[in-house]
C-alpha cells in the first residue's frame, strides 16, 4: 500500500480528506468541528487520536474551522505557510498557540514517509496553496512510489499548476459549479454568481467543471 485517500466531506459546510501512507496518516485541511472530525474518520476506520498531521490550503473556516477544537490532540502537527497560520491563529482563543509547521510557498520537504511540494493557487484567500504529496519506493512491488495533487478552491488553472500535474497518479480537483446551471439560476444574486464566472478574475474563487477538461 503506497497512498490510501478518502474525501471526508467537501462543500462550503466543510472540508477534510485523509491520506493514508506506510507510514503517515494526515488529514488535508480540517474544516469540521473535532466532534464531526472524528465522526467521519470513524466511517473510514480511523481516529483523529491516530492522525499524525493537519496539512491546510488556506484559512477560509470551511478548510481551517476545526483547529479550534483539535487542541484536545497534542500529537498532530499542523502545517500551514506563514500567512495562512497567522490569519488561522487570530481567529483562535488567544491561550491557543498550536505549534506551527511553518513552510514557504513553493518548498519541497519531508514529513515522515511523505514528500511535499506546495505551490501558489489562484483564490480569495492570503496564500493559498495546493499540495502534491509522495510516497513509496521506485520498483517497490508492494509499496510503489506515487504522488497525489491536492487542489482546492482555485479560481482558474494557469500552467504553473498544469505543470504540477504531469508525471502525478491521482489528481483530486474541487470544481462545484457549472457555469450554464450556475448563469439560469434565477435566485442567486448576480453579486454571488458573478466571481466564480468570471475565469480572469483575480476574484474567481473557486472552479467550474469546464476547465478539467484542460488539465
Ligand atoms: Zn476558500
Amino acid at each position: 500500500m503506497a497512498m490510501r485517500f478518502s474525501i471526508l466531506g467537501s462543500g462550503s459546510s466543510g472540508n477534510a480528506a485523509l491520506l493514508v501512507t506506510e507510514g503517515a496518516r494526515i488529514l488535508i485541511d480540517a474544516g469540521f468541528s473535532a466532534r464531526k472530525l472524528e465522526q467521519l474518520l470513524a466511517t473510514v476506520g480511523e481516529s483523529l487520536a491516530r492522525i499524525d498531521a493537519i496539512f491546510l490550503t488556506h484559512e477560509h473556516g470551511d478548510h481551517a474551522a476545526g483547529i479550534e477544537g483539535l487542541k484536545k490532540f497534542p500529537q498532530l502537527r499542523i502545517f500551514a505557510n506563514p500567512a495562512t497560520a497567522r490569519a488561522i491563529q487570530a481567529k483562535l482563543d488567544p491561550a491557543h498557540k498550536p505549534e506551527w509547521q511553518l513552510f514557504e510557498t513553493g518548498a519541497r520537504f519531508r514529513f515522515l514517509d511523505l514528500e511535499i511540494e506546495s505551490f501558489a493557487v489562484p483564490h480569495d484567500a492570503h496564500d493559498p496553496v495546493g499540495f502534491r504529496f509522495t510516497a513509496g519506493q521506485e520498483n517497490d512491488l508492494f509499496s510503489p512510489r506515487r504522488s497525489l495533487v491536492f487542489l482546492t478552491d482555485l479560481g482558474h488553472a494557469p500552467q504553473h499548476i498544469c505543470e504540477h500535474l504531469r508525471a502525478c497518479d491521482i489528481v483530486v480537483v474541487e470544481a462545484n459549479h457549472c457555469p450554464e446551471l450556475l448563469k439560469a439560476d434565477n435566485k442567486r444574486p448576480w453579486a454571488t454568481k458573478q466571481p466564480n464566472l468570471s475565469r480572469q478574475s483575480a476574484m474567481a474563487s473557486h472552479l467550474s467543471h469546464a476547465p478539467l477538461a484542460r488539465l
